[in-house]
């Protein structure tokens, strides 16, 4: 007799099956129960020493490490999913998006390239969102990790159209790019150029008018200042909602000063892009169709889980100059599994990929334009709820304009106290109690109490919960000790 040959099937699949059932209905009772917990909550030391263990030799029994997971990892997440979490700018996430990663992780298809259908539920999404954003049906792209790798591509196909495919193989070699977007870019704008050997200082930062949009003017001075200075513009980024306070560019302007000048255009969309989705917003996206490529995030206003960003190019030629390498670009007419190139490896820089489409195509499916857009529009009047809340209350002051979803404001301090430190422990305090999760941002040198509205969970009545522990910690810190600005 042999020894059985291993695998990792179980030998028979009751048990499996029964904890299977068990973990998904686990998880729907944690997500309809998710209003009753706390927005998020601090690890205790024990949690944390007990995800430091050694590399398992032996396996456990899976029940154990379900139980594990449970105890170690479901209590400690961020919060993103819970109705009061208003940081940074994060999705709630949906049931049937969970669904479909079960599905995706069971087919477990790799998107790289080949012929199968998998590849064409991606291209169906690229095309959704072309159609959605009046780009040509033409169009391509790509599902990526999230806005900062979109981002990241946009650079390197802007690189490409100006120094041409040559670039690839010979690098830049001495020539002087000047790229541009404003002040108000998101930070992984300049880390893309960073990373694209461009260098930071490549990126010119212009700046924003009183309503956070670039100022067009200034950008053209700007770049006729670089051409006269020997350099090579070749790119300019605008914004469709800003990371700091949700402010559009005017991209139709944008687009028209992109092709008087002969650069790439390309729109940081990562979570304003999908406003496309609601009929009354779709106005501030003027200029988006007209864009050569657009970064959005299906994880942030779609409420797709993490994670699912996209690249979306006008140009297929400037995707595959930029990346094509496989055979199957070689070869198109190839038969069999080697056939329908180009394949996703030939327009992006991953070859291995997952099936991020499964997820954004039962979204896109189950609740429709429709319904994510009228999910978007409410995150908006819950953000003016909000701003019309702060600005009734005299303890606190509305420090910027609220376009979209986001509303910056903070509580005001008494003289002599470090304010920004005040509104930072409010923050924290907040943050600690599980009430509400805002987050902070910087503007014009001050802290601001940062509150995006981006989950589909979110009501008015978390706004209120959200301002009445703002105040109610601000007052027992105003009336403890002060905190003064060497306190740090
Ligand atoms: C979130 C965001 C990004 C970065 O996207 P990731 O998906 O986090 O990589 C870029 N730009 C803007 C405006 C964003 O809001």
């Amino acid at each position: 007799m042999s020894e059985p040959e291993p695998s990792l099937d179980p030998d028979g699949w009751t048990d499996l099956r029964a904890l299977g059932h068990r973990m998904l209905d686990d998880m729907f009772d944690h997500i309809a129960g998710l209003r009753a917990g706390p927005v998020w909550q601090p690890m205790p030391a024990e949690a944390r020493a007990a995800l430091q263990g050694e590399l398992p030799r032996a396996g456990e029994d899976l029940a154990a490490v379900y139980e594990e997971f449970r105890a170690l990892v479901l209590p400690y997440a961020t919060g993103n999913p819970h109705p009061g979490f208003m940081g940074w700018v994060h999705g709630g996430g949906t049931a049937v998006g969970m669904l479909a990663e079960l599905l995706a992780g069971g087919l477990n298809a790799n998107l790289g390239g080949r012929d199968h259908a998998p590849i064409l539920v991606e291209r169906q999404v690229i095309a959704w969102t072309a159609s959605l954003l009046g780009l040509p049906a033409s169009s391509t792209g790509l599902l990526l990790t999230g806005s900062s790798m979109a981002n990241l591509v946009g650079v390197l196909l802007a690189r490409t159209a100006a120094l041409g495919p040559e670039v690839r193989r010979h690098g830049l070699g001495g020539a002087r790019l000047a790229g541009y977007a404003s002040t108000a870019a998101h930070g992984c704008i300049p880390r893309a150029f960073e990373i694209a050997g461009l260098g930071r200082d490549a990126l010119r930062l212009v700046p924003t008018d009183a309503a956070g949009r670039i100022d067009c003017a200034a950008l053209a001075e700007q770049i006729a200042r670089d051409r006269a200075g020997g350099m090579l513009p070749f790119l300019v980024i605008g914004t469709a909602g800003s990371v700091d306070i949700g402010a559009t560019d005017d991209l139709a302007r944008l687009a028209a000063l992109a092709q008087a000048q002969r650069l790439w255009f390309h729109v940081d969309g990562a979570f304003g892009a999908l406003a496309a989705c609601a009929p009354a917003l779709r106005p501030l996206l003027d200029g988006i169709e007209a864009a050569d490529s657009v970064a959005l995030d299906f994880h942030k206003w779609a409420q797709v889980p993490y994670d699912a960003g996209c690249i979306l190019v006008r140009e297929p030629a400037a995707a595959l100059a930029t990346f094509a390498q496989s055979l199957a670009y070689l070869q198109p007419s190839a038969r069999g599994l080697a056939g329908g190139a180009p394949w996703p490896c030939d327009i992006g820089p991953d070859l291995s990929r997952g099936f991020r489409a499964l997820k954004v195509w039962m979204t896109l499916r189950a609740y429709g334009t429709e319904r994510i857009g009228a999910v978007i529009a409410h995150c908006c009047a819950v953000a003016r709820a909000l701003a019309a809340r702060v600005d009734a209350e005299p303890a606190l002051e509305r420090l910027a304009p609220v376009p979209l979803n986001i509303v910056c404001f903070r509580h005001r301090a008494p003289d002599g106290w470090d304010v920004d430190r005040f509104n930072a422990e409010i923050v924290a305090d907040v943050q600690e109690s599980g009430r509400a999760a805002p987050s902070t941002t910087i503007l014009g040198g001050q802290l601001a109490i940062r509150a995006a509205i981006v989950n589909h969970r979110t009501r008015v009545a978390d706004a209120d919960a959200l301002v009445d522990s703002v105040l109610e910690t601000g007052a027992l810190r105003l009336a403890g000790t002060p905190l003064a600005r060497d306190r740090m």
